[in-house]
């Protein structure tokens, strides 16, 4: 089958066209700058990259500009619209309403858009994609798969915020978790590498990329994640604050005079590791700030990986044991220097780390000593082959 998987954001569109049966991609790319100008940067498989720039005033130009680069005779990928089987959407928020992927009627529009409040940016511009789909390939299934849907397993202990509990009730406050289509892809891959039956096993996965959070995976289900309501609680990450004192908030409004939004702007874009190190969100530059002996980007490493370490001690108890970490996004599968350090933190649980092993970058890996009592892996993060996947199960 082929499916075509969409990921929309506020003002981008990126897509891959994949053949689920040999889990291939057949093209890529991504539209930036919509409503603004617009670039299309868009790869058929074997094929020269194109880059081009038209004019992109809502999401469905975006669609109808990579449909046609799908279908162009020279550079793309298809014949006919009819060769695609199938949409695959990311979708950011499911609320507590989605604990799967579905396959998008009305009905399920209308409930993604009463998750709207829960994530306004980023749950329209999914619905926005979705309806830009609907439209230009009538016929073809969508389906939504939601970040938040794997973490539906968690116990109340762990979603339950110490706040009134009627918040909670009246609003839906509570901890959703992000990032599930990668936790549940890296979980499973981990899995099976431990070639033990799903349920005696104890996972923890770090997904530690732009945005970063940790996931319990207990039988191959969700127990525990670091990000919250919001993206933004959890670990610092690479513009985002993580979790804080929120009385932070009160204390520099009146310092500075500034309103909740322009604290919560400030929190989101300005803070975590670019935050600290006053300098880059991009471990590549801290790594080399390192080097050149600069302090900030020091301190930024430092209360990353302890910030990393300390949410994997936790889940280590919430699940009585452990028997494999695995790193996984931007960070996690590239800078060795960051999963050594967090290891280090949990020599307790018997971890060593092989040093020539863990040099390896963006594939898949065990890292860990023979004789280490948890086995620590590398497992690229793929959401988008996770998606095709999920659509595919549906569509059977
Ligand atoms: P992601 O959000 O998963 O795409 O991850 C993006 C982040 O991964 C970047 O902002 C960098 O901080 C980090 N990253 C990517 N490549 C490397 C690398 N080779 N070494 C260290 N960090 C990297």
């Amino acid at each position: 089958m082929k499916i075509l998987v969409i990921n929309c954001g506020s003002s981008s569109l990126k897509y891959q066209l994949i053949d689920s049966d040999k889990e291939e991609v057949l093209a890529k790319g991504i539209c930036e700058r919509i409503k603004i100008d617009g670039v299309l940067k868009h790869t058929t498989s074997g094929k020269e990259k194109k880059v081009i720039e038209a004019p992109m005033p809502n999401h469905n130009e975006a669609v109808r500009l990579v449909v046609e680069q799908l279908l162009d005779k020279e550079n793309g990928a298809i014949e006919s619209l009819s060769e695609i089987d199938a949409v695959g959407h990311r979708v950011v928020h499911g609320g507590e309403k989605f604990a799967s992927s579905v396959i998008i009627d009305d009905e399920v529009y209308a409930a993604i858009e009463e998750c709207n409040d829960l994530a306004p940016l980023h749950n329209l511009a999914n619905l926005i994609g979705i309806e830009a789909c609907r439209k230009l390939m009538p016929g073809v299934p969508n389906i939504a798969v939601f970040d938040t849907a794997f973490h539906q397993t968690m116990p109340e202990k762990a979603y339950i915020y110490g706040i009134p509990y009627k918040y909670y009730e009246d609003y839906k406050i509570r901890r959703y978790g992000f990032h599930g289509t990668s936790h549940s892809f890296v979980s499973n891959r981990t899995i099976e590498l431990l070639g033990k039956p799903a349920e005696d096993t104890k996972v923890i996965v770090c997904h530690l990329g732009g945005g970063a959070s940790i996931c319990a995976v207990k039988g191959g289900k969700s127990i525990d994640t670091s990000m919250g309501l919001t993206p933004l609680e959890g670990i610092v990450m690479g513009t985002r604050s993580g979790s804080i004192d929120p009385a932070i908030i009160e204390y520099i409004a009146g310092k500075e005079d500034k309103s909740i939004a322009e604290i919560m702007n400030i929190l989101n874009k300005e803070s975590g590791v670019y935050g600290i190190s006053g300098r880059t969100s991009d471990f590549r530059d801290i790594d080399e700030g390192i080097k050149e002996g600069d302090k900030r980007s020091k301190i930024a490493f430092d209360v990353f990986c302890y910030q990393a370490a300390k949410i994997i001690g936790g889940y280590v108890a919430a699940m009585n044991g452990v028997d494999a970490i695995s790193f996984t996004a931007g960070i996690g599968e590239n800078d060795g220097e960051v999963r050594k350090n967090i290891c280090e933190y949990l020599g307790y649980l018997g971890i060593t780390i092989d040093s020539e092993k863990n040099k390896v970058r963006g594939e898949e890996k065990l890292i860990s000593t023979d004789d280490s009592k948890v086995r620590v892996y590398v497992v690229p993060t793929n959401e988008e082959l996770k998606i095709a996947r999920e659509t595919v199960e549906l569509l059977k």
